[in-house]
This record gives C-alpha cells, sequence and structure tokens, in this order.
C-alpha cells in the first residue's frame, strides 16, 4: 500500500470504493485527515473472542464458530453457530439488512447471551464475518472498540474498518504542534498518541490522557489568539492620554448625587490610570445589574470632555440609548456639556445636522445605539468610546470597532458577568475591572416560587400594597396571542404549559385581582415613543404596575419599584431571569420576585432553586454554565465563549489556566511565531482560526 497521507484521498483505501466514498463524504470525510479526527462517540468493551462454552447468559458475549445452519422467514433469521466444543443459536427478529450467511462460514458473534431450553442463544447479534486469510488464532484479548457517528448509508462498521487500516501503519500522518518542551511541562502526550488513543485507547486512563491533550491544544490555541489580540491592541496604541487632575476629579464627583461607593473609586482609579497613558485603554467593567457601572462610565466621559475632547456611549438597543441619556441628563442638569442622543427615526436634515455636530466637535457627549460606529459618523475628535454590551458580547464586533479611524480609548460594560473564572479567557485580550459590590441603602430582595393555584390569592394580596405606592413590574414571556411560541427544548418529561400573554394578563389583572388600580402595557411593538410614555408614567408614580415582556430586562431603572411577579418562569433562562429581577430592590424598600411556574421539570426545579438561593450574578452565570452542562454550546455561546470541542472551560479550568500561561509566554518571545518550534503552533492557529485580524502579519 501507498503511504497514506493526512490529505490521501479515502478511496484509496482497501475496501473504498467510489461509492463508498461518496458516502463517507456524505459524512464530510474526504481524506485520511478527517478520518482520524473522527474520533468514536463512545467505546464498546469487546471481550475477544471466547469458546462457547465460556458465554455467562446475561453478559455480552462475543463467541466464534462455523456456521452449521441458517435460514429464516419474513424478518426472522435465524443460524446455528458451532465451535470445536459448544454451539449455540444466533436469533434475529429483525433480520439487519444485507445479512446473509451462509454454511460454512467463519464468524465472530457478539450479542446478549441467554439460556432457553438448555441451549446457548445470542438475540439479534452483531456478526463479523472471518475472511479466509484473516488470522483466525487464539481468542484476542479484552479490548476497547470504537462505536462511531455515521448517517446512512455509511454505516459505523465502514468507518471502524477504514480507521483500522490507518491504525495499521507504523506512524499517523498526524503533524505535532506543540513544542516538546512544553509537552513535557505539561505532561501531555503527544499528538499522533492522543490520536490514535482517542481511536483505541488502552484503558481509561489513556483516554483521560489523550481528551487532556486534545482539550489542551484547543485552550492553547484559543489563548495565543487572545494573547495577539491583546498584543496587537497594545501595539497599535496611538491614542493620546487624557488627564485627570485634582480639579477635573474634583468637579466630575460634585456632580453626582451621591458619594461613589469603595468599588466604585477602584474602578474609576484603574480607570483614571488607564485615561492618562498614551496607548489606548482597552477595559472591560463588569459588575452585576444595578452595581453602578453606569456612573463609573460616566466619570470617565467626563473625564474626556473636561480635556476638550469628545466622548460617545453605545447601547445595544434603542431603549437603552434613550434610557442612558434620560440619566445622563439627569446628571448633567444645568452642566455646559453639550450632550446627544442620536435616536433611530430622526429625519434626514435632522440626522445630518448632527452629524455635522459632531464632525465639527460642536458634541461633547453623544449616546445611541451601535450602528453609530459602523456608518458614516465621524468624530472630530473621538478620544473615549464606552459600550454597553450589557448581556451580549462579540469578539467580532470589537474588531469592527477598532477598525474606525485613530484609536480611542476603549470601555465595555457589561452585566452578565462571565464567571469570574473564566472573564479572563474570554475577555482576555481586554484588563477587566469588577464592581463586585453594589451601592448602600439597597433593600434586599426575596424570590420565591409560586404555584399557579396560589397565584390569584396571592395578587389579590398585592393589590393593597399597591394601592399604598408600591410599584410592580408584571412579567410575561409573550405579548399576545398572534406571536408564534418562543422556541424552548421541550422534552418529552416536560409537559407544555400553557403561555401567560401579556395582553392576557394586562386584561385579567385589570379586570380581576387589580381592578382600580392604574396599569400600563409595555412591550416591543408598541412605538418608541409610547413605550417611553409607559415607562416615564410608570417613573412617576401615576401606574402601579407595568405588564411587560422582556423590554424591561435591561436599563429601565424605577428605584420605587420593589415587586416583580415573573409569568411562566420556566421558559426564561436563569441569566435571564436575574436580569430581570434587577429591575427591582434598586430602592430603599426591600424586593419581592414572584416565578410563577406553569410547567415543572427536573432542570427547571434545579435553575429555579439557584436563583432563589443566591443573588450573586456571577454565581449565577456560572451556575448556568454548569445546569446546561458542557455539552450544551448555546449556553457558551450565549456567553461570548468560542466553540470548544475537548476543552469545558469549567471542569478543565486549571488547564486552561496553564494553557493561558503559555500561549502569553510564547507570545512574549515570539509575536510572529516565526522561531522553528513555533512554526506548527503558527499553521495551526491560521488553519483554525485563520488571521482574520492579521494578527500574525503585526508580528
Ligand atoms: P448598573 O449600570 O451597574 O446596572 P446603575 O449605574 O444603573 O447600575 O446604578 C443603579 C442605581 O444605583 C442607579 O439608580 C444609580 O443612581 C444608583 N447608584 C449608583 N451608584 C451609587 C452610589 N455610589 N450611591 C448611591 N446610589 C448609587
Ligand atoms: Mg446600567
Amino acid at each position: 500500500m501507498p503511504t497514506l497521507q493526512a490529505d490521501t484521498p479515502l478511496q484509496f483505501l482497501k475496501g473504498v470504493g467510489p461509492r463508498m466514498a461518496e458516502h463517507f463524504a456524505a459524512n464530510g470525510l474526504h481524506q485520511v485527515g478527517d478520518l482520524l479526527q473522527h474520533f468514536p462517540l463512545r467505546h464498546e468493551i469487546d471481550l475477544g473472542d471466547r469458546p462457547i462454552a465460556e458465554a455467562v447468559p446475561g453478559q455480552i458475549a462475543t463467541v466464534r464458530g462455523v456456521i452449521t445452519r441458517c435460514g429464516g422467514r419474513g424478518p426472522r433469521y435465524r443460524a446455528t453457530l458451532q465451535d470445536s466444543e459448544a454451539r449455540c443459536e444466533l436469533i434475529w427478529f429483525q433480520r439487519p439488512p444485507g445479512l446473509a450467511l451462509r454454511v460454512g462460514q467463519t464468524v465472530a458473534a457478539t450479542g446478549k447471551a441467554a439460556l432457553r431450553n438448555d441451549l446457548l442463544q445470542l438475540v439479534q447479534p452483531r456478526v463479523r464475518v472471518i475472511a479466509d486469510n484473516e488470522f483466525a488464532g487464539p481468542a484476542r484479548d479484552a479490548r476497547r472498540v470504537g462505536v462511531y457517528g455515521a448517517s446512512p448509508p455509511l454505516r459505523p462498521s465502514d468507518i471502524r474498518r477504514a480507521v483500522a487500516q490507518v491504525m495499521a501503519l507504523g506512524e499517523l500522518p498526524v503533524a505535532e504542534f506543540i513544542p516538546a518542551a512544553l509537552r513535557e511541562r505539561r505532561e501531555v502526550p503527544p499528538r499522533s498518541a492522543a490520536i490514535r488513543t482517542m481511536h483505541e485507547p488502552a484503558d481509561d486512563a489513556a483516554l483521560a490522557a489523550a481528551r487532556r491533550r486534545l482539550a489542551y491544544e484547543e485552550f492553547l490555541l484559543m489563548e495565543l489568539a487572545v494573547a495577539l489580540r491583546r498584543r496587537s491592541a497594545r501595539r497599535s496604541g496611538v491614542g493620546r492620554a487624557l488627564l485627570v487632575t485634582v480639579e477635573i476629579d474634583r468637579r466630575i464627583r460634585a456632580r453626582l448625587p451621591f458619594s461613589l461607593t469603595p468599588a466604585q473609586d477602584r474602578a474609576v482609579a484603574e480607570i483614571v490610570a488607564d485615561l492618562s497613558e498614551d496607548r489606548p485603554m482597552t477595559r472591560l467593567l463588569q459588575g452585576d445589574v444595578g452595581s453602578g457601572k453606569t456612573v463609573v462610565a460616566l466619570y470617565a466621559c467626563l473625564a474626556a470632555v473636561a480635556n476638550r475632547r469628545q466622548a460617545a456611549i453605545l447601547a445595544p438597543t434603542e431603549l437603552l440609548a434613550r434610557q442612558h441619556f434620560a440619566n445622563v441628563e439627569r446628571y448633567l442638569e444645568g452642566s455646559r456639556v453639550r450632550r446627544r442622543l442620536l435616536r433611530g427615526g430622526l429625519r434626514d436634515s435632522q440626522r445630518r445636522a448632527a452629524l455635522r455636530e459632531l464632525a465639527r466637535g460642536e458634541v461633547d457627549l453623544v449616546l445611541g445605539t451601535q450602528a453609530l460606529l459602523e456608518e458614516d459618523v465621524t468624530f472630530r475628535d473621538l478620544a473615549l468610546v464606552i459600550v454597553d454590551e450589557q448581556h451580549k458580547f462579540g469578539v467580532l464586533q470589537r474588531a469592527a470597532l477598532r477598525t474606525k479611524g485613530p484609536l480611542p480609548h476603549y470601555l465595555v460594560m457589561t452585566a452578565t458577568p462571565i464567571p469570574r473564572t473564566l472573564a479572563m479567557t474570554v475577555f482576555g485580550d481586554l484588563d477587566v475591572t469588577t464592581i463586585d459590590a453594589a451601592p448602600p441603602g439597597r433593600g434586599r430582595v426575596t424570590t420565591r416560587v409560586l404555584p399557579p393555584r396560589r397565584c390569584e390569592a396571592e395578587l389579590i394580596a398585592l393589590a393593597p400594597r399597591l394601592a399604598a405606592g408600591e410599584q410592580a413590574y408584571y412579567v410575561c414571556p409573550q405579548i399576545g396571542e398572534l406571536e408564534p411560541p418562543a422556541a424552548t427544548s421541550t422534552s418529552a418529561a416536560e409537559r407544555p404549559a400553557a403561555i401567560v400573554t401579556a395582553v392576557e394578563a394586562f386584561d385579567r389583572l385589570r379586570s380581576g385581582p387589580w381592578r382600580g388600580l392604574s396599569l400600563g402595557l409595555l412591550h416591543g411593538e408598541l412605538e418608541p415613543a409610547e413605550r417611553q410614555r409607559v415607562i416615564d408614567a410608570f417613573r412617576r408614580g401615576e401606574l402601579a404596575a407595568i405588564v411587560a415582556t422582556t423590554v424591561v430586562e435591561v436599563g429601565v431603572d424605577v428605584p420605587n419599584a420593589s415587586l416583580m411577579i415573573i409569568e411562566n418562569a420556566e421558559r426564561f433562562g436563569l441569566s435571564q431571569l436575574h436580569q430581570l429581577r434587577g429591575r427591582i430592590g434598586r430602592g430603599r424598600r426591600d424586593g419581592e420576585c414572584l416565578l410563577v411556574v406553569r410547567g415543572y421539570s427536573e432542570s427547571c426545579a434545579a435553575r429555579l432553586r439557584t436563583l432563589c438561593e443566591t443573588s450573586d450574578g456571577f454565581a449565577i452565570a456560572e451556575a448556568d454554565l454548569r445546569l446546561r452542562g458542557p455539552g450544551e454550546r448555546m449556553g457558551a455561546r450565549q456567553h461570548g465563549l468560542p466553540p470548544l470541542r475537548f476543552g469545558d472551560p469549567l471542569a478543565d479550568f486549571a488547564l486552561l489556566e496553564a494553557a493561558r500561561q503559555d500561549a502569553f509566554e510564547i507570545i512574549e518571545r515570539d509575536a510572529a511565531l516565526v522561531q522553528p518550534a513555533h512554526r506548527g503552533l503558527r499553521e495551526a492557529l491560521l488553519r483554525q482560526i485563520g488571521d482574520r485580524l492579521n494578527l500574525l502579519d503585526a508580528g
């Protein structure tokens, strides 16, 4: 056989003709390299061929013998297998397609053994016909056999056979790219050994070591990319320093109606230190909902303005941009800072005028959605960009942002914290500031689950409190009936439950338990102006409650609101429930959050229990990831994590840290990865993540 290379087409394998090659191709398997990366879903233990007499009823047995009789009618098929001492029956109730045995054939059969009328039977066994020229020596020892995922007409056994051919090569066509010194330091096996083990592990320990190697390499490549991004962010630093003098600091603080908390002071100090350097700041400001990030961001903006430069605050939604603007207006009342909200829906002429002001430097502080920077906007002297990502965060968005003109200082705010332990892996190219304590004078929020049958009574009991001035949010998963139900994972065990829509709830509350109270309805299909009107009325206390969809999730800040009822709580993710709950308990009054659960499952119960027990957003984010499990890539993506095949950032955290350290050391010494020991890494990196950001050329 000619030597097989990673790029050898599979058709070169024995037993793979043009037709079979097509079946492989339909499974995404084209070349030997693809096959090597196609790891078994799991392994079954093959005990090796045993004499028929040794088969134990009730257990899986693999026996070998000669077919002495066979045949069947309809879907049934049976055969008699004989070895030198004993015989047994092979029985199929459902004849596998293509199964046709002949008397005289030697076969190995694997199946569960049973004893019937003193005769040993294997029911619905797998059989392998042993070719005449195949070595038919003594029983093989127990070994693990890979079970491969394959979509028909390709069969798992086709893959197993093809893999076996490749494995029979002494040396696999697999290129190592982790330098030997690192492999030694981290005690991971060479790549080819790991890949061989993934297919045919000697034992569990070997399998674990192989996985560890693949996880390490995945983490290492990811962290190399992070290290390169960080480096390029630092190097391209022709920013300009913003100086915060004692006088500027005093003036900014004088604007605020409260003094900063120690956590906020720490955050401000870190930001000020960054701003005072002439390379641009790239910092992440994370803190739970209500921890007071906005004020810190505003401090930075005012520092820019005091230096006679411009600042921009970008929000993910129009609603949030308006909210930020309203807050800024409150703090800046009577100040000379020229600020502007660049909202959607401006007339062309208005918009042009606004853009002209920005270009001429007639606006100091602009607020808008993130579309702001992608459009035709030019600034006279933009010194600071603040991106409020709330809980959506994308690495690439950042890249788009950075290409725009000379580099301003850059601060990202996020309220759905990545678990603290993971922040550095995702935001590893940013410096991280964490606000870890909420401002004082907050009420405590208690959370409990409310069974539907008790719902009416609780709502009636709340009515007098609402009449006396407390305010409530009533949150529903959907606006009205016309909307198709949101896609959720409903397992068979999960009884589909009725969805309570906002429109329904609004009508029911008005005519039932909350009759006579003034209620508002708030959802995403209202005109922005109407939405704002409802929120403003609520803020002024003219509405006792608003019935809303999750539009209230971000940015709505009404300190007096202390009650929240969440309908169909089972339909929301943990982090989302926490965000929602963050709307209450912003004032002095203790808050109460009631979760109405209308469809129950085990996983839902665990989720809600976490929420009732803790109010720490970081712990909740971590629990969210854990509860979703490592297999749930959605969860990872929601948190902005790159997709990983082997590594689990939570479970393999120590390994991740090691990989990060190694990656940063490598980039420190050889940023372009041109040293001979690093060439392989360079290639692997280019292959895997491409060079969208031209990071390697920047070396
Ligand atoms: P975040 O943006 O982190 O969710 P905000 O900045 O919106 O939090 O602050 C939440 C609330 O706390 C706001 O009403 C704000 O006025 C108030 N707040 C912020 N910092 C302080 C402070 N140091 N002392 C008292 N109240 C504060
Ligand atoms: Mg905020």
